[in-house]
């Protein structure tokens, strides 16, 4: 890279959302510090986690938003969504009822954000194999229907959890530089 790219940054923005328990905290634990929490607290948690990644040589910084249980009293302000460039749209594979809720926050998502965000749908508590409710078949069709990326992911087990929010930092890169 020529010289004048050198130290170049950029800031993404990128929130979580979906239904309350369906794991996006725990996603984000396990992304930002390896850990996992069983009896995690919807009141518990931070505003936001940084990750740094590089890409060609440029430092990317992911400020990546949790909400604070705002969630469950479907709350969840434009303050929230503002400035984000990507969003992990989330629901739990072994309870119907929060991929049901998916088509809500896709439109909650549009109506507060500006740009064109890098969505991805991830169908998270992959590990819950056995008491399954929602079909992959399913996440990936509603996914080609909206236009989304899609993962199956485990914030227990750790499955696709890199990959998912790797790939829309790579997808919010890709559209910028
Ligand atoms: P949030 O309300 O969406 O932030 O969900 P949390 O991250 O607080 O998780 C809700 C509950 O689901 C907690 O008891 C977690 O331990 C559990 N949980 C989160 N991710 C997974 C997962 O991938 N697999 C399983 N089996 N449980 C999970
Ligand atoms: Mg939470």
């Amino acid at each position: 890279s020529s010289s004048e790219d050198e130290g170049e940054e950029y800031l993404f923005k990128i929130v979580i959302i979906g239904d309350s328990a369906v794991g996006k905290s725990n996603l984000l634990s396990r992304y930002a510090r390896n850990e996992f929490n069983m009896h995690s607290k919807a009141t518990i948690g931070v505003e936001f986690q940084t990750q740094s990644l590089e890409f060609d040589g440029k430092e990317v910084k992911a400020q990546i938003w949790d909400t604070a249980g705002q969630e469950r009293f479907r709350a969840v302000t434009s303050a929230y969504y503002r400035g984000a460039f990507g969003a992990l749209v989330v629901y739990d594979i072994s309870r119907r009822s929060t991929f049901d809720s998916i088509p809500r926050w896709l439109d909650e998502l549009k109506t507060h954000s500006d740009t064109t965000v890098a969505r991805m749908l991830v169908g998270n508590k992959c590990d819950l194999e056995s008491i399954r409710e929602v079909s992959m078949e399913e996440c990936k069709s509603l996914a080609e229907s909206e236009g989304l990326f899609f993962m199956e992911t485990s914030a227990l087990d750790s499955t696709n959890v890199k990959k998912a929010f790797e790939l829309v930092i790579q997808e919010i890169y890709n559209k910028v530089s």
